[in-house]
Protein backbone atom coordinates (compact mmCIF):
# COMPACT_ATOMS: atom_id res chain seq x y z
CA UNK A 1 0.00 0.00 0.00
CA UNK A 2 2.66 2.49 0.89
CA UNK A 3 4.84 1.43 -2.43
CA UNK A 4 1.44 2.08 -4.25
CA UNK A 5 1.32 5.69 -2.69
CA UNK A 6 4.82 6.23 -3.34
CA UNK A 7 4.54 5.67 -7.38
CA UNK A 8 1.75 7.98 -6.86
CA UNK A 9 3.72 10.80 -5.16
CA UNK A 10 6.57 9.90 -7.75
CA UNK A 11 4.19 10.57 -10.51
CA UNK A 12 2.69 13.96 -9.21
CA UNK A 13 6.15 15.19 -8.84
CA UNK A 14 7.04 14.43 -12.00
CA UNK A 15 4.16 16.42 -13.35
CA UNK A 16 5.20 19.14 -11.00
CA UNK A 17 9.13 18.70 -13.45
CA UNK A 18 7.15 19.16 -16.33
CA UNK A 19 5.32 22.59 -14.90
CA UNK A 20 7.65 24.51 -12.42
CA UNK A 21 10.97 25.60 -13.88
CA UNK A 22 14.27 25.36 -11.90
CA UNK A 23 13.84 28.60 -10.00
CA UNK A 24 10.03 27.92 -8.80
CA UNK A 25 11.10 24.78 -7.64
CA UNK A 26 13.70 26.39 -5.45
CA UNK A 27 11.68 28.92 -4.20
CA UNK A 28 8.52 26.17 -3.33
CA UNK A 29 10.96 23.53 -1.33
CA UNK A 30 11.84 26.68 0.70
CA UNK A 31 8.38 27.46 1.53
CA UNK A 32 7.90 24.09 2.40
CA UNK A 33 10.73 23.43 4.64
CA UNK A 34 9.62 26.59 6.75
CA UNK A 35 5.70 25.84 6.61
CA UNK A 36 2.98 25.12 9.19
CA UNK A 37 0.32 22.82 9.73
CA UNK A 38 -1.90 25.41 8.13
CA UNK A 39 0.42 26.04 4.97
CA UNK A 40 0.43 21.78 4.93
CA UNK A 41 -1.98 20.93 2.56
CA UNK A 42 -1.73 22.21 -1.07
CA UNK A 43 -3.16 21.64 -4.08
CA UNK A 44 -0.88 17.84 -5.00
CA UNK A 45 -2.95 17.14 -1.12
CA UNK A 46 -6.33 17.65 -2.81
CA UNK A 47 -7.25 14.80 -4.24
CA UNK A 48 -10.62 16.39 -6.99
CA UNK A 49 -11.55 12.64 -8.11
CA UNK A 50 -12.63 11.80 -4.44
CA UNK A 51 -15.54 10.06 -4.28
CA UNK A 52 -16.44 11.54 -0.80
CA UNK A 53 -16.78 14.63 -2.91
CA UNK A 54 -20.56 13.99 -2.91
CA UNK A 55 -20.72 15.11 0.85
CA UNK A 56 -20.62 18.72 0.57
CA UNK A 57 -18.34 18.65 3.91
CA UNK A 58 -16.02 16.49 1.88
CA UNK A 59 -14.99 19.48 -0.29
CA UNK A 60 -12.92 21.06 2.70
CA UNK A 61 -9.35 21.41 1.83
CA UNK A 62 -7.29 17.97 2.63
CA UNK A 63 -4.11 17.42 4.47
CA UNK A 64 -3.10 13.77 3.56
CA UNK A 65 -6.55 12.31 3.82
CA UNK A 66 -7.83 14.06 6.13
CA UNK A 67 -10.42 16.70 6.36
CA UNK A 68 -9.66 20.57 7.52
CA UNK A 69 -13.03 21.48 9.25
CA UNK A 70 -11.59 24.63 10.60
CA UNK A 71 -8.45 26.64 9.92
CA UNK A 72 -8.81 29.43 12.42
CA UNK A 73 -7.62 28.80 16.04
CA UNK A 74 -7.15 24.96 16.70
CA UNK A 75 -7.44 23.76 13.79
CA UNK A 76 -9.91 20.77 13.56
CA UNK A 77 -9.46 17.77 10.85
CA UNK A 78 -11.59 14.80 10.75
CA UNK A 79 -9.62 11.85 9.78
CA UNK A 80 -10.46 9.62 6.77
CA UNK A 81 -12.25 6.85 8.49
CA UNK A 82 -14.77 9.35 9.38
CA UNK A 83 -17.86 6.67 9.44
CA UNK A 84 -16.35 4.80 12.03
CA UNK A 85 -16.54 8.00 14.50
CA UNK A 86 -20.39 7.67 13.54
CA UNK A 87 -20.58 4.07 14.61
CA UNK A 88 -18.79 4.98 17.88
CA UNK A 89 -21.44 7.67 18.69
CA UNK A 90 -24.41 5.82 17.41
CA UNK A 91 -23.04 2.73 19.93
CA UNK A 92 -22.74 5.09 22.71
CA UNK A 93 -26.37 6.94 22.32
CA UNK A 94 -28.78 3.38 21.30
CA UNK A 95 -26.56 2.10 24.40
CA UNK A 96 -27.79 4.87 26.52
CA UNK A 97 -31.06 5.09 25.67
CA UNK A 98 -31.61 1.48 25.87
CA UNK A 99 -29.88 1.87 29.14
CA UNK A 100 -32.26 4.16 30.54
CA UNK A 101 -35.37 3.10 29.13
CA UNK A 102 -34.77 -0.23 30.44
CA UNK A 103 -32.57 -0.26 33.88
CA UNK A 104 -33.16 3.42 34.87
CA UNK A 105 -36.72 4.50 34.24
CA UNK A 106 -37.56 1.89 37.49
CA UNK A 107 -35.19 4.15 39.57
CA UNK A 108 -34.75 6.96 40.99
CA UNK A 109 -34.12 10.29 38.33
CA UNK A 110 -30.70 10.64 39.44
CA UNK A 111 -29.68 7.29 37.90
CA UNK A 112 -30.89 8.92 34.68
CA UNK A 113 -28.77 11.89 35.25
CA UNK A 114 -26.12 10.11 36.08
CA UNK A 115 -25.86 8.28 32.91
CA UNK A 116 -26.69 11.25 30.86
CA UNK A 117 -24.11 12.78 32.42
CA UNK A 118 -21.43 9.34 31.66
CA UNK A 119 -22.36 9.73 27.87
CA UNK A 120 -22.02 13.11 27.57
CA UNK A 121 -19.02 12.50 29.05
CA UNK A 122 -17.73 10.01 26.89
CA UNK A 123 -18.98 11.76 23.92
CA UNK A 124 -16.86 14.97 24.29
CA UNK A 125 -13.99 13.10 24.98
CA UNK A 126 -14.70 11.49 21.47
CA UNK A 127 -14.75 14.46 19.66
CA UNK A 128 -12.01 15.51 21.11
CA UNK A 129 -10.09 12.75 20.56
CA UNK A 130 -11.36 12.69 16.30
CA UNK A 131 -10.97 16.36 15.53
CA UNK A 132 -7.50 16.96 17.09
CA UNK A 133 -4.56 17.38 14.88
CA UNK A 134 -2.53 13.74 16.19
CA UNK A 135 0.84 15.43 15.77
CA UNK A 136 0.96 15.45 11.68
CA UNK A 137 4.36 16.55 10.58
CA UNK A 138 4.46 19.00 8.25
CA UNK A 139 5.14 18.48 4.55
CA UNK A 140 8.63 19.14 3.69
CA UNK A 141 10.00 19.31 7.22
CA UNK A 142 13.75 18.63 6.60
CA UNK A 143 15.93 18.38 9.56
CA UNK A 144 19.72 20.17 8.76
CA UNK A 145 21.68 20.27 11.75
CA UNK A 146 23.87 16.53 10.86
CA UNK A 147 23.47 15.34 14.77
CA UNK A 148 19.68 15.11 14.26
CA UNK A 149 19.72 13.42 10.49
CA UNK A 150 21.62 11.23 11.89
CA UNK A 151 19.07 9.85 14.15
CA UNK A 152 16.59 10.25 11.64
CA UNK A 153 15.03 7.95 9.40
CA UNK A 154 13.37 9.44 5.87
CA UNK A 155 9.68 9.42 4.65
CA UNK A 156 10.24 10.01 0.85
CA UNK A 157 5.98 10.19 0.39
CA UNK A 158 5.91 13.55 2.86
CA UNK A 159 9.17 14.37 2.76
CA UNK A 160 10.12 14.82 6.01
CA UNK A 161 13.14 13.38 8.52
CA UNK A 162 11.18 11.17 10.82
CA UNK A 163 12.35 11.94 14.43
CA UNK A 164 11.54 8.94 17.35
CA UNK A 165 8.49 7.69 17.33
CA UNK A 166 7.08 9.60 13.91
CA UNK A 167 6.02 6.87 11.79
CA UNK A 168 3.78 7.50 8.21
CA UNK A 169 0.26 6.47 8.11
CA UNK A 170 -0.54 5.00 5.21
CA UNK A 171 -4.26 5.12 5.95
CA UNK A 172 -4.24 9.19 6.81
CA UNK A 173 -1.09 9.65 4.19
CA UNK A 174 1.01 11.64 6.57
CA UNK A 175 3.70 11.51 8.86
CA UNK A 176 2.59 11.39 12.59
CA UNK A 177 4.87 12.57 15.72
CA UNK A 178 4.76 9.71 18.57
CA UNK A 179 2.34 7.85 16.29
CA UNK A 180 0.33 5.15 18.20
CA UNK A 181 -2.04 2.99 15.77
CA UNK A 182 -4.89 4.24 13.49
CA UNK A 183 -7.85 3.85 14.89
CA UNK A 184 -10.99 3.18 12.71
CA UNK A 185 -13.17 3.72 15.56
CA UNK A 186 -12.18 7.17 16.08
CA UNK A 187 -11.51 7.33 11.91
CA UNK A 188 -8.00 8.62 12.45
CA UNK A 189 -4.50 8.21 13.75
CA UNK A 190 -3.77 8.19 17.50
CA UNK A 191 -0.24 10.41 17.96
CA UNK A 192 1.45 13.24 20.13
CA UNK A 193 -1.59 15.97 19.89
CA UNK A 194 -4.82 13.76 20.80
CA UNK A 195 -3.51 10.81 23.06
CA UNK A 196 -4.82 12.67 26.29
CA UNK A 197 -7.64 12.91 24.90
CA UNK A 198 -7.48 9.23 23.39
CA UNK A 199 -6.60 8.01 26.87
CA UNK A 200 -9.57 10.28 28.51
CA UNK A 201 -12.58 8.43 25.87
CA UNK A 202 -11.33 5.16 27.34
CA UNK A 203 -11.28 5.91 30.95
CA UNK A 204 -14.95 7.74 30.48
CA UNK A 205 -16.38 5.02 28.37
CA UNK A 206 -14.85 1.56 30.96
CA UNK A 207 -16.02 3.96 33.86
CA UNK A 208 -19.54 4.25 31.98
CA UNK A 209 -19.86 0.69 31.25
CA UNK A 210 -18.96 -0.12 35.13
CA UNK A 211 -21.59 2.11 36.15
CA UNK A 212 -23.96 0.17 33.43
CA UNK A 213 -22.91 -2.96 34.55
CA UNK A 214 -23.57 -2.28 38.70
CA UNK A 215 -26.53 -0.42 37.75
CA UNK A 216 -27.83 -3.88 35.94
CA UNK A 217 -26.65 -6.07 38.26
CA UNK A 218 -28.20 -4.48 41.41
CA UNK A 219 -32.11 -4.47 39.06
CA UNK A 220 -31.58 -8.29 38.10
ZN1 LIG B 1 5.17 10.23 5.63
ZN1 LIG C 1 -3.83 7.19 10.28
Amino acid sequence: MRGGAKEVHEETREEDRETINEDEEDALVVTMTNSSLQDFADDEYTTPTDPCRCFCWCNYRKIGQSYVVREEGPIILVGPHWIGVLVTLALIVVSTILFIDQQCSQLNGWYTLASLACASITIYFLFQTTCTDPGIVPRGTIQTDPAIIAHCSYCDICDVHQQRGTEHCDDCGVCIENYDHHCPWMGKCIGKKNMKWFQLFNMAWVLYLVFVIAITMQNA
